[in-house]
This record gives C-alpha cells, structure tokens and sequence, in this order.
C-alpha cells in the first residue's frame, strides 16, 4: 500500500517512496499483459538486461515479433499465481481491473515487488520518469501525485544534461583505477572536481575524445609534479566560443546554454542581446567587448583579454552575435587560441540569415523562387568583382547582406547597375527574433525610401531576390490595408 501524502519537504525524513536503483542484469521479470502498455514497460525491462516472460492469452504484433525472435518468453494463457515464479519484479499493464488486483496480490504474498501500471494503491513500487545518459541515470517521480509534473522536470533536466554525459562518466571511470595509485586520496577528488569542470570534459562532451586525452594528460601532469592539486593557480583554463543566435534566448543550442552556466567569465559583444546573457551563470563575470564598428586595435584586446583570463585557469565564455564563424572574426580568435595551446570548444550559434528568415516567414531557398543563398558582407560591396553583382543581381539568387543598412542606397546602384530590375524584391529585417523586431518588405525601387519612412536603426539585414517577397504574397491584404509604419509590426505578429 501507498503511504498517504508525506510532508515531502527535504529535511523532515519523511518519504512516500524511497528511490533506488536495482540491478536486473540476466534476472527474471514478469509482465502480464499483451498490448501496447505491456509494450513499453518490456522495453524498458529489456533496455535493464531482464529476462523478460510475458503473460497473455495474445499478444500485439510488435511483442508477437519479439517473442518469435526469442528475445522474451511468452505465456500465452490467462493469469495464475504460478506464473510469478521466481521474478525478481512483477509488472501488471493488462486493462482487467480484476487481473490486476490478481497480479498485485499474488506478488505481494510471495514478497515480490509489483507495479500495477497507473495504480499507485496497487503497486509496491513505481516507475520514476527517466533521463539516460547511461551510465548516469536520472530518476523523478512525484510520488504518484502529479505524473504530468515529473515529465515537465525531466524535461527541464533534459536540456541542462549534455548528450554525452554517460561518455564523460564512462571515460572517468576507466582511468579511476589509475588514478588512485597517482595521487593521494585527499587531491584526488580535487583531481576529479577540476577534470569533470574543466577543458577535459569539455572536449570529451564536444565527442572529442583524443582531445579529452591530452586534456586530462595535462591536468595529471600539473597535479602530480606541482604535489598542488588545491592550488588553482595551476589549473588550465579554457574558451568556449559560443554563438548567441540572433537574440530570442530561446534560440541558443543546448550546449551553449550547458557552457554557459559554467563559465567563469563571459566576454560578450554588442550584438549579444541582454536576454542570452539573462541564461549566463549568476556569478560569472561579464565583461563587454562589443567595438563601435571600425575601432582599431579592439579585435587584439579581445584577444589578450581571452588569452589572459585563460591562461590564469578561467573558464571563458566568448559569446557572440548570431554564429561566430559567420561575418563574427571567430576564425582569428581561435588562431590566438591555438598559437597558446589554449583549449577551445566551439558551439554553432544560428546566424541573423537564419533567424531573420524565421522572423519573417520568409524561406532563404524556394523550388520556384530560388535555388541558392549567399551571405555577403554588404560593408565591403565595393572591393567584389562586377561578376559578382550579375550573379546577385538574378533573383533566383538569394542574397543576405549583413552590415549592409548604411550602405543600402550603394547596394541598390550597384544591383540596379548589374542588371536587377526595379522591381527585383527586396526585404530589411531589423532586430530579428526580438521582440521590436521590424520587417519592412519593398522592391529595389523603394526599399531605400520605406526603410527612411520607418526610421529602421540596426542591427538589421538586407535580403534581395524572388523570396524576399514570399511573405508579402501571403499578407499582401493586410499590409496593404494598413498605414507604412504599422505595416512591420503586423506583418510579424500574423506570421510568427
Ligand atoms: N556573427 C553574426 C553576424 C555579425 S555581423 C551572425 O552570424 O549573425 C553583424 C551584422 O549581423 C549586423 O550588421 C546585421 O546585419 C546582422 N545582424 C546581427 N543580428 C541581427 C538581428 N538580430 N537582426 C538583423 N540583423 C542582425
């Protein structure tokens, strides 16, 4: 029986269920049931290494297929306490309330543990939701009390977990043995606090393996010739060199969002919208490097301030805009990494293209619209061949300039003067996947006039070609309808 409501608060030594973790390796389990339900909870029993008899007079055809393959036993006959044998679990998932009961009260007179499926009362143990990172395993359960709330958890646990962490835990172990005769007991535990916050584990969860090697090879040398675990002076720093997407917060990739709660300083761009840097550790230090565009002598500073906070054992967050190998001079901070041996872990981040197409409904290729896309940095338009400009000048090219707002009116000439006709579709979307974001939709021939009229300020992103009026197809009636300015903030709210 399920001991009623327990006070839950950690502390008072009162649990409803006590959590445990118990081996099935080759023992024997019993499921009585053939459907579906039945299904799942054989599956899970299997993915523990039981060996699995199933009890019902028929079976589902996917537990049919498997009872063919040999892979469970099946007894195909209506319950009878016999059955039980000697499970080490017993599991009812049948839809017979009275089999149930059965099931339960059979297991319970011969001490065998039972879960009667979504039947606390029934059950003497119950299944948690599970996160596997095998072999580290994350159990929740709500006792049985709100099963739709131990999902949400798991899910919340989910996305701070890496993929893989069950490597990370399996590369640990296999070195522990040796370990133990390198160093004493008392560093080594600071040994292992340093290994699994530190470069090593970075590179093991980035699936760099050789890289993790040379890591904790690294770290071992440090600590059994400096006899200095403790002393963090001698740990190795490191840089992770994420991409903060174009802005909403909800658009960061899972391993960003992991670096980021680690990091112990986060060095971050102009571009880098206060909302990502709300998802940062707490207590990181944040440090702005964002460069009015053209300063000289930033892109070094940057560079000695990386190399600085990681050469004295920090783990660095270098955060920017949208990607950092897009227009983002991620390249060259990697160079001075590298030339220092400082490790470094890059995270993809979604580039101002990408979300700006997403903000805007408007698909970058198309099978009628457009066959290919092109980033262009619109800053240095002048320095590229005259090829070039026929090649953007087709609109079944998709072209997205960046930095290109304060040279829009040359941009224009030149394309107007490769070819592109007047009214060759052309789009501006300022702060994309932000909430002002400001999408302003025009041919070559107005474009430069309706993005004066709206008063568009950047960050923002000029994208020319057929699929630059897909979105304007689909709203045309309500843009149409409505004054210039609140054509952007609509045309956005209807799409997104
Ligand atoms: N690494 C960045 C680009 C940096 S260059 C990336 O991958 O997105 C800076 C230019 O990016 C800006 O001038 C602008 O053209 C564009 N940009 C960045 N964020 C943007 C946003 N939220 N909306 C529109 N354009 C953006």
């Amino acid at each position: 029986m399920r001991p009623v409501g327990g006070a839950g608060v950690s502390g008072t030594g009162i649990m409803d269920y006590l959590p445990i973790f118990v081996s099935l390796q080759r023992r024997p389990a019993v499921v009585v049931g053939g459907g579906g339900v039945a299904l799942r909870k054989v599956s899970t029993l299997r993915e523990a290494g039981a060996q699995v008899t199933v009890i019902a007079p028929v079976l589902d055809l996917a537990l049919a297929a498997q009872a063919a393959r040999g892979e469970v036993r099946h007894i195909a006959a209506p319950f009878i306490p016999a059955h039980l044998g000697d499970a080490a679990v017993v599991i009812a998932a049948t839809d017979d309330a009275a089999v149930n009961r059965a099931v339960s009260r059979a297991a319970q007179e011969r001490g065998i543990p039972v879960n009667v499926v979504d039947d606390a009362a029934l059950s003497t143990f119950i299944f948690p939701a599970i996160i596997d990172r095998s072999p580290v395993l994350v159990a929740v359960s709500s006792g049985g009390h709100a099963p739709v709330l131990a999902r949400r958890v798991r899910a919340q646990i989910e996305a701070l977990l890496p993929a893989r962490l069950g490597a990370l835990a399996r590369f640990m172990g296999e070195r522990r043995r040796a370990l133990q005769r390198a160093l004493a007991a008392p560093a080594r535990r600071e040994f292992w606090e340093r290994i699994v916050s530190g470069p090593a584990a970075s590179r093991v969860l980035a699936g760099d393996e050789p890289g993790g090697e040379r890591a904790y090879a690294r770290e071992l040398l440090t600590s059994t010739l400096s006899g200095a675990a403790t002393s963090d002076g001698s740990r190795l720093g490191e840089v992770y060199l994420i991409g903060a997407g174009p802005g909403d917060p909800d658009l960061l990739t899972l391993r960003a969002l992991q670096l980021l709660q680690q990091a112990d300083v986060i060095l971050y761009d102009r571009l880098v919208s206060p909302q990502v840097l709300e998802r940062a550790r707490r207590d990181a230090e944040r440090i702005f490097v964002g460069k009015a565009p053209g300063e000289a002598g930033q892109q070094e500073q940057i560079h000695e301030l990386l190399l600085r906070y990681a050469l004295g054992g920090k783990r660095v967050a270098r955060l920017k805009g949208g990607d950092p190998f897009v227009f983002g001079r991620g390249g060259e901070e990697l160079e001075a990494l590298a030339a220092h041996d400082i490790p470094c872990t890059i995270v993809p981040g979604i580039t101002a293209a990408l979300g700006a197409a997403a903000g805007a409904a408007l698909p970058l290729t198309h099978r009628r619209l457009a066959h290919s896309v092109t980033f262009v940095n619109g800053h240095q338009g002048d320095g590229d061949a005259a090829s070039d400009w026929a090649f953007f000048a087709d609109p079944h090219h998709t072209i997205v300039f960046y930095m290109g707002l304060g040279h829009l009116a040359q941009i224009v000439t030149r394309l107007r003067a490769a070819g592109a006709s007047a009214d060759h579709p052309a789009a501006v979307i300022a702060r994309a996947t932000l909430p002002d974001q400001q999408i302003v939709r025009g041919t070559l021939a107005d474009i430069l006039t309706r993005v004066r009229d709206l008063r568009v300020t950047p960050p923002a992103l000029l994208i020319v070609g057929n699929v630059a009026a897909f979105a304007a197809e689909l709203t045309g009636e309500i843009s149409a309808a409505l004054p210039a300015n609140e054509e952007a903030a609509v045309a956005a709210g209807a799409l997104a």
